[in-house]
């Protein structure tokens, strides 16, 4: 029995980042949405005094959309903190590779903004609590209907969702994926990233560092407001599971031996706050079903060294927002030839992220020394490369 039959333009599953930028860029195109979100126990709120540990670098192109969703600026700014510059560093005593980017040679204010997961998610929901024509509807689905006319979600409560088009945005596990299916060439990395946040001796001037080591994996200190940092570390598996069993205080000794000390003594600065993630790449064979389109991590898991996998998401959803919204009078939201715009628009940008990550995972996970000296000399050249540089800058703000 049919509970209740909620009717919209747009469904949106899941209720990350991703999926509440989609659901909110659509209502305030015009659009009528419903989005699912799983029940879940309400967050409790965060102590002022407290960092949380995800943290995301944002770039240009997720800066533009959250500020045209009227969201930047509902970020507590005093939490968000700007990256002036980067520093790359390879590994190795005898020829170690380094290169450099920082926001005045690429004529920008930032070359991205580091913004807490807490804080980008009390923003969007604030927003959505204000906006007219979004519903948000708790619930698990259980099965999905698609056909030339419209798609249909079936709850586990007997409740149905209907829309012209189903927006996936549930995460690297996705259900709508599946259930659209829509195949994907998973690959585990044998690597998992452990995230803390600590207070550094040495101010970080706004630089984002990252040591690339073979032996360790990649390591990233990125800067939070005030002398503190967040750590994003791609282990091997085996030293990940050496990590976890340390305390955070002998976490940040390590993470200091590791940094050479750039930003003096690290002290943890929540113990109870170190966490960790399995790593893999997922490459979805096709954005699109009928009546279907993937977003963010449904859509394509890729390895954080570059601090892009949520930008993709950002950079889908615009893509999504902007082509429905071309889509003429005579078409519905779903119209499969809007679908193919999108994957098309998507396709090309995706693929050069999936294969730079995955290529550079690749390129400093070898213990092999003559790469090691290639990938060192490469560092170097590119640094030296006036107009290379600038692609790869363009690349990283999201601009190429
Ligand atoms: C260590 C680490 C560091 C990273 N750093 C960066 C960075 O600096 N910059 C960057 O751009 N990216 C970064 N990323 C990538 C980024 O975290 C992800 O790309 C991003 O979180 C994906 O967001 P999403 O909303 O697509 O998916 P998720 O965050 O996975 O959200 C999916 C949502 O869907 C819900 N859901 C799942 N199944 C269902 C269902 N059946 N029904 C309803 N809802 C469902 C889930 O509850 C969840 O809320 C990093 C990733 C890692 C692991």
């Amino acid at each position: 029995m049919i509970d209740m039959q909620v009717q919209s333009d747009i469904c949106v599953i899941g209720d990350g980042v991703i999926g509440k930028t989609a659901a909110l860029g659509f209502a305030q195109a015009g659009l009528k949405v419903s989005l699912l979100a799983p029940a879940s126990a309400p967050r409790a709120p965060a102590a002022a005094d407290t960092w949380d540990a995800r943290v995301y670098a944002v770039n240009h192109v997720a800066h533009a959309l959250l500020s045209s969703l009227k969201v930047w600026d509902a970020l507590d700014l005093s939490r968000v903190a700007p990256v002036d510059a980067m520093e790359v560093k390879g590994d190795g005593t005898d020829m170690p590779g380094a290169l450099t980017f920082d926001a005045y040679g690429a004529r920008v204010g930032a070359l991205a903004w580091i913004v807490e997961d807490r804080n980008l998610n009390q923003a969007l929901d604030a927003a959505l609590k204000f906006a007219s024509n979004v519903r948000i509807v708790q619930g698990r689905a259980s099965a999905l209907q698609t056909d030339v006319a419209a798609a249909s979600v079936q709850l586990d409560n007997g409740d149905v969702l209907c829309a012209e088009l189903l927006v996936g945005a549930d995460g690297g596990q996705s259900w709508v994926r599946a259930q659209s299916r829509i195949d994907i060439d998973y690959r585990p990395y044998g690597q998992r990233a452990i995230v803390a946040n600590f207070s550094c001796e040495k101010p970080h001037h706004g630089v984002a560092y990252q040591w690339f080591s073979a032996a360790e994996g990649v390591i990233a200190l990125l800067p939070l407001p005030g002398q503190r940092v967040s750590l994003v570390w791609s282990a091997p598996d085996g030293l990940a599971d050496t990590m976890l069993q340390e305390s955070a205080t002998q976490l940040a000794a390590r993470v200091g031996i590791a940094s050479s000390h750039q930003l003096g003594m690290l002290a943890p600065l929540q113990p109870e706050q170190v966490k960790s993630f399995p790593l893999s790449l997922i490459r979805a064979h096709a954005l699109t079903a009928t009546r279907v389109a993937l977003v963010g991590d449904a859509a394509h898991v890729i390895h954080p060294l570059a601090g892009h996998g949520m930008n993709l998401g950002f950079a889908d959803v615009a893509a999504l927002i902007e082509t429905v919204s071309a889509r003429g009078p005579h078409r519905d939201c779903g119209d499969a030839r809007v679908l193919a715009r999108y994957a098309r628009a998507r396709k090309e940008d995706i693929l050069l992220m999936q294969l730079t990550t995955d290529g550079l995972a690749r390129l400093f996970g070898t213990e092999l020394e003559p790469l090691r000296v290639m990938r060192n000399a490469g560092l170097n050249l590119v640094d030296r490369l006036p107009g290379l540089k600038r692609r790869l800058i363009g690349h990283a703000l999201g601009k190429s």
